[in-house]
């Protein structure tokens, strides 16, 4: 079966026929043996003449025993992505089409749970380095990480089709893809590339929760899917609480607490249309009783001022959420990015009602699960607040963590 996706996906020129051969660094071989995806420039002796982003390139150790194929990005200090290592074998359709159903059917579970929203593909964890693909209903949105995916786009895409029905595909690049554009052939981000324009708000479902979602402007993909659990888990924590939730977005934290019993949700946000957002999925669910009868209050204001000013009013809570966007994406950053968490974690603890639970995360890569635990915990003893019980989520079902490079959701609920 075709499917009328873009017709520049299915003009985009072909790849060489033959891969490129790479000669690569014994260290770069040594990665790729250990199931890396990632080969960098560095690690490359001699870069090809020719390649062209998505070209498929090949390398072999010096005894020319094959080592991995992948797609090349002239682009991208990640020359290449490796999407076989080990044992040879075509990268075409039927290898994406194999690549997909895995994907699909790790997430069956889902389906189970009143959810339609959640990451059909995790990128490295399911084997597609560079590519994510976020579902909304029946809404897609591809998010690339490379050039390389595009010579190959009409492929993966036309397999996904014939997976899974949906209406519509959005198409979101990274920084580093737009930063090249002569090379997207007119592509811009946020383009629908297959389905109708979208008209009206478009709603995902998490665990029977409605939420609006702006696959096109929204941050990420339009939501916050990777802290599902950790939202169910929120709910389980309300019944008959006063909830703080900073750093509220469109407002996930606040209606699972909401749902869970809450008296009273406090959002907070330095984003008014994202407050506005979080007071329309409030109503979005109104018929559910409990989310009906929550006091929803909003804070438009940076969360450091405003959680500063909730102290000196004497203000108390029972749980108290804290998931702050990315403060560190380069080891340079880690260190401020721990201060602020400890700044955080002490704000939250002054603001904590005795015996509260506190919820704090961080979505910061280089930041190790380990520093930030002792950070936020130093600080929180630091202020008086020692905690007990501590629990650490990781990831959740379609977040998969094959790729151990991928960990970057870190989330400890603790009570104090
Ligand atoms: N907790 C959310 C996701 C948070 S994303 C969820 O469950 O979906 C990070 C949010 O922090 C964004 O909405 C952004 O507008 C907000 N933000 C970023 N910096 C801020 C700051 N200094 N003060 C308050 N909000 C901030």
């Amino acid at each position: 079966m075709t499917h009328s996706l873009h017709p520049i996906l299915s003009e985009w020129p072909h790849c060489a026929n033959r891969p490129l051969k790479l000669q690569v660094t014994n260290s770069g071989i040594a990665s790729l043996h250990r199931g890396h995806p990632w080969l960098y420039a560095e690690r490359i002796k001699e870069e090809p003449s020719q390649g062209q982003p998505g070209d498929l390139a090949v390398v072999f150790d010096g005894k020319k025993k094959f080592v991995a194929v992948g797609l090349y990005d002239p682009f991208s200090p990640i020359r290449m992505r490796a999407l076989r290592a080990s044992k040879p074998g075509p990268i075409d359709r039927d290898f994406f089409a194999d690549r997909i159903a895995k994907a699909l059917a790790r997430r069956l579970p889902l389906l189970k749970t009143k959810t339609d929203g959640y990451r059909m593909i995790h990128g490295e964890s399911d084997g597609m380095s560079g590519m994510v693909i976020d579902r909304y209903a029946k809404t897609a949105v591809v998010k690339l990480y490379t050039h390389a995916w595009l010579p190959h786009l009409y492929d993966c895409l036309d397999c996904l089709l014939e997976q899974q029905p949906l209406d519509r595909i959005v198409l979101r690049m990274s920084r580093g893809m737009k930063q090249h554009p002569e090379h997207l052939r007119g592509l811009e981000d946020g383009q629908i590339i297959y389905g109708e324009p979208i008209s009206e708000t478009l709603t995902c479902r998490e665990n029977g929760l409605y939420f609006e979602v702006d696959p096109i402007y929204g941050q990420k993909t339009g939501f916050f899917l990777d802290q599902r659990d950790n939202r169910a888990r929120v709910e389980t924590l309300s019944k008959g609480k006063r909830v703080l939730n900073v750093f509220s977005y469109n407002g996930g934290f606040s209606l699972a607490a909401a749902r869970g019993g809450a008296i009273e949700v406090t959002s907070i946000d330095q984003s008014g249309p994202a407050l506005e957002s979080s007071k329309r999925n409030f109503a979005l669910n109104a018929e559910v009783s409990a989310i009906a009868a929550t006091r929803h209050l909003t804070i438009e204001d940076d969360a450091f001022k405003a959680l500063a000013e909730l102290v000196k009013q004497g203000k108390k809570y029972e749980v108290v959420i804290i998931d702050p966007p990315a403060f560190a994406v380069r080891r340079s950053q880690v260190k401020d990015a721990l201060n602020a968490y400890g700044r955080l974690a002490q704000l939250g603890v002054n603001l904590l009602a005795p015996d509260g639970d506190i919820v704090l995360a961080s979505c910061s890569k280089p930041v190790s699960p380990e520093d930030f635990r002792h950070t936020v915990c130093a600080a929180a003893e630091r202020a008086g607040r020692p905690w007990r019980e501590i629990t650490e989520t990781s990831h959740a079902l379609d977040h998969p963590l094959d790729f151990a490079d991928g960990r970057y959701l870190k989330c400890i609920f603790a009570t104090a």
